[in-house]
């Protein structure tokens, strides 16, 4: 083994649990986006809807019919996605009983041609932008909007199944947008609801607004980062303050063990040189893994029992470590991150060494690492 992310579903299920016991009688919506921020898409979709999430969410209609094709079916779980572009695979999505997420009136359009060709009534959400000004229709727009889904709700082509948004800056607490957001989603509630729209779910909660706003809960909850054990507010709580666990460790073993001179440039560029005689470990993993180049003389990796910090520039497949007058053999094990309690860095000792959030040190952990997942309750159902 060169590398390899260690996916801990046993945490997985107790982070939905723990998320579930916060949020009372709101339905969790598991978000497996981006192969479940990285983590593996199915297992951790299958291990989210054991442990009570009953809803699944991703971006791209692709990663919900992938979902609806391993086998996770309308009985298992209703499946969300609402990042739709022209020409976008609607009627598949019909036909697997995917709920589809509109934000504007020439997706509706398309979505009705492929209602028509399939015979199959459609599910959908529409979404308001209430302040974020990505996806989602603006007021003005609105009031279009919805008179032109009940217009095909009453003709029976869909059902409005939900009403919903998504939050600017709810990972900042007390930011003047977050109570604007939650007055302009009441009154596109309100709209819809005065024009006869009667969701089955209002939903509008993302991790942080999950562990922090009650009042955002409504009927469901989205929570992504944080089911993976990972604080969407750093500044605020650590993963444990939260009740989470984070559930990837990012593991490789030494390549390289090597006694060098003083004086010796390191790596690329030779951003490092080395202050003395010292051993230099060569650890096998680089950008092309996932490690962000902006780690160079910053990121966090233990090795030998000690956190050391890469020495030089993140190469494309490998970095170096000075290990000053430590021991190590090679094949030894060097861990970037993991849930922190051997004495590991985090992912979020990544972000911080990176300038970046542990969202994206997760989610961009590439192919070429095997995902290994551990204690799945699904997987041993499978094996009988
Ligand atoms: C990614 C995403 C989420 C989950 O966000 P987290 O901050 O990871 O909880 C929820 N809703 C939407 C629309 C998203 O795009």
């Amino acid at each position: 083994m060169r590398a390899e992310a260690t996916v801990d579903l046993a945490a997985l299920r107790a982070n939905v649990e723990s998320l579930r016991a916060r949020t009372g009688r709101s339905a969790v919506m598991a978000v497996v986006k981006a192969d479940a921020y990285g983590h593996g898409m199915v297992p951790c979709a299958r291990e989210a809807l054991l442990a009570g999430a009953t809803w699944l969410g991703t971006a791209t209609p692709e990663e919900a019919l992938a979902l609806r094709a391993a086998g996770i079916g309308p009985d298992q779980a209703r499946v969300l996605c609402w990042l739709w572009t022209p020409g976008g695979p609607w009627a598949e999505a019909l036909h697997a009983d995917v709920d589809i997420s509109l934000s504007a009136r020439w997706a509706l359009e398309e979505l009705l041609a492929a209602v028509d060709a399939t015979g199959v009534p459609a599910r959908v959400h529409l979404k308001a932008d209430t302040g974020l000004g990505r996806n989602g229709c603006q007021p003005h727009d609105w009031p279009d909007l919805v008179a032109a889904a009940r217009r095909a709700e009453a003709a029976g082509q869909l059902r409005i199944a939900g009403i919903w948004s998504h939050f600017a800056a709810a990972d900042e607490p007390g930011h003047p947008s977050i109570q604007a957001q939650l007055t302009a989603f009441r009154d596109a509630l309100a709209h819809a609801e005065s024009q006869g729209a009667a969701p089955e779910v209002r939903h509008l909660a993302n991790s942080p607004a999950t562990l922090l706003l009650p009042e955002s809960h409504y009927d469901l909850v989205r929570p992504g980062l944080a089911m993976y054990g990972l604080s969407p507010v750093p500044e605020v709580g650590s993963p444990a303050d939260f009740g989470l666990r984070p559930v990837m460790t990012l593991e490789a073993r030494l390549a390289s063990v090597k006694r060098v001179p003083g004086g010796h440039g390191v790596s690329y560029g030779h951003h490092y040189t080395t202050p003395g005689e010292t051993t230099l470990a060569l650890v096998p993993l680089g950008y092309a893994d996932g490690i962000p180049r902006h780690a160079s003389n910053g990121g966090p990796v233990q090795v030998a029992g000690k956190w050391r910090t890469v020495a030089g520039r993140v190469a494309m497949d490998q970095f170096v470590v000075d290990l000053g007058g430590d021991r190590a053999e090679v094949g030894d094990e060097a861990v970037l991150f993991g849930p922190g309690d051997r004495g590991e860095p985090t992912a979020e000792d990544w972000a911080r060494a990176c300038g970046t959030i542990s969202y994206e040190i997760v989610t961009r952990i590439g192919v070429r690492v095997p995902r290994r997942h551990l204690h799945g309750w699904a997987g041993a159902e499978a094996r009988g």
